[in-house]
């Protein structure tokens, strides 16, 4: 008992060897619950040769955990580093637990580009209890610890001789292996986002690399773009209504057995039936709507040195208007006129979140009162944002019960979620018919309206909780988007879009985001070089041809 309490009142002394290897333990065992959940799901063992590979497994990651440690476990900084490592860990290991999230370096952009709220969203009894007993815990009991190293060169070939051990037994298991390692990593690649800290570090390295690869000077799209209408008389206002994470398959428009889309049912809308998303989070997706590069070639660090659909717009002498209510505009808005919501108003927001409605206060006035015969409205929504759906829509769209009211979703049924969702999808559906009753008030205008959701959302398929996905393996749920039209009258009739036809092509033709800055310009009339006429949506349901410049 005297030795015990001597030994807790004196800083426990250890050597760098021991505590690397119990560093490398630990985060095997207790770090790396998302990585072996993971493969007790995929792994199959049929016989001898996979219950090898299942033992190998751990040889693997100890070994290659011990050789990053040994790099890193370094006089004066080492501890801080790992007491460091050690509390993000318990947080990402949280994260890719719950919510089956594997980390990349988009994951890491979306990460830094996070408003307080959405972290807010993730603190309750269970990530809390989890970052405390996995991460802060051990961070506590290692500052406690006085590590001792061996002088500079015994100390080092010291380590090259235990990682040498380790890659040792390593080649004694390959052979045995091999195969299954080849044929498993083939099948999931993705595995490799799921080894913290590893994960982690290298994507976030990944991410300043790819952001200093992108400091580069400004490029102007098409200086020449111009506005060339065709002959008609009123105003021209166009809304886009950018969605946040409302997948396709919720929508009763598009099959949904449950009615989510009363509203909308009721207006003359092209339902565009098969719309898949540029990404699998907002980060990638918001700037891949508005850019001209297809999604395949597209960078999401380009928004800020590209221009993009409103730039050529505002250039053309659009009078631009972006409203935001989600997580910011990712860059698309910089150069044009945009307002945040004030997530004080009372009436709408809880003081860190604001319904959607709020988008709507003003806007007939704004329409009534346009500075120019052209104008250009984006309403950038929170939609269905997770994990906290409840906090999405206002009581009176509590229509599907029983609902998941807290944001801790793991403690709720699939039920509770699904209703709680497809209530977000209700209020969508109310919103999206609200803008077009507006809209309608204005007769005189050539008015029209898009909505498109920036990438789906997975409801717990296959264990699959929200969105984010890598795109290689994204499940349909996450890339599959909703995408609507509303055109009055006067825009029909003026811009020569046979709307039957468009009605007809909308449910059996397949579309992405890549359509959508396109269609865009060419439905507002704008002459430009960025102009793809293949990708343009209108094009073939065109009563005659676009005007060009002379
Ligand atoms: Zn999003």
């Amino acid at each position: 008992m005297k030795k015990i309490l001597h030994s807790l009142l004196q800083k426990p002394t250890v050597s760098s060897q021991k505590l690397t290897a119990a560093l490398a333990a630990y985060f095997l065992l207790f770090l790396n619950i998302s990585f072996w959940h993971y493969i007790f799901a995929h792994i199959q063992l049929n016989g001898f040769s996979d219950w090898i590979f299942l033992f190998s497994i751990p040889v693997l990651i100890f070994t290659l955990l011990y050789w990053s440690f040994s790099i890193l476990l370094l006089p004066y900084v080492g501890k801080p580093l790992f007491i460091l490592l050690l509390i993000i860990s318990a947080g990402v290991n949280y994260l890719s637990y719950q919510f089956g999230v594997f980390i990349d370096a988009d994951m890491i952009r979306n990460t830094f580009e996070t408003n307080p709220g959405e972290v807010k969203d993730l603190i309750t009894l269970r990530s809390v209890t989890w970052l405390c007993v996995l991460g802060i815990l051990p961070a506590v009991l290692l500052s406690r610890v006085r590590i001792t190293f061996k002088p500079f060169l015994k100390e080092t070939a010291a380590r090259l001789a235990r990682c040498g051990i380790l890659l040792l037994c390593l080649l004694v298991l390959t052979p045995f292996v091999y195969k299954t390692y080849a044929s498993f990593g083939r099948n999931n690649q993705q595995i490799r986002r799921l080894v913290i800290p590893l994960n982690y570090i290298y994507a976030t390295v990944r991410y300043f690399q790819i952001e200093h690869q992108n400091k580069r000077p400004f490029t102007r799209l098409d200086e020449n773009a111009a506005h060339v209408p065709y002959p008609d008389e009123g105003k021209t206002v166009f809304i886009l209504i950018l969605g946040e994470t409302s997948r396709a398959k919720n929508f009763s428009l598009n099959g949904y057995e449950r009615e989510t889309n009363p509203e909308l049912k009721k207006q003359d809308i092209v339902n565009f039936a098969h719309v898949q998303s540029a990404g699998t989070a907002t980060a990638f997706s918001v700037p891949a709507i508005f850019s001209f590069t297809g999604r395949k070639h597209f960078k999401p660090t380009d928004a800020k040195y590209t221009e993009n659909l409103l730039d050529l717009l505002q250039q053309t002498g659009y009078d631009i208007l972006w409203k935001e209510n989600d997580n910011g505009c990712k860059g698309v808005c910089q150069r044009i006129p945009n307002v945040e919501m004030d997530v004080k108003d009372k009436r709408f927001c809880d003081g860190t979140y604001c319904h959607d409605e709020i988008l709507l206060e003003g806007l007939e006035d704004y329409l009534a009162n346009l500075k120019s015969d052209h104008a250009f409205i984006v309403l950038h929504t929170i939609g269905s944002h997770g994990p906290t759906y409840f906090r999405r829509y206002p009581p009176e769209f509590k229509k599907f019960t029983p609902t998941c009211d807290t944001e801790d979703i793991q403690t709720c049924t699939q039920e509770q979620i699904v209703n709680t969702y497809d209530n977000t999808i209700l209020y969508v559906d109310h919103i999206v018919s609200s803008v077009i009753d507006i809209l309608k008030k204005f007769p005189d205008y050539e008015s029209g309206l898009l909505y498109v959701s920036d990438h789906g959302e997975s409801l717990g398929e296959n264990g699959v909780y929200l969105h984010g996905l890598p795109y290689s393996i994204a499940p349909e749920e996450q890339i599959t988007v909703p995408m609507i039209l509303w055109m009055s009258e006067n825009m029909k009739k003026f811009d020569h879009v046979d709307y039957d036809c468009l009605k007809e092509k909308a449910a059996k033709e397949h579309f992405s985001h890549d359509n959508i800055s396109h269609s865009l310009l060419s439905l507002m009339e704008v002459d430009s070089t960025a102009y793809d006429k293949n990708l343009d949506i209108f094009e073939s349901c065109r009563l005659m041809p676009l005007p060009r410049k002379p």
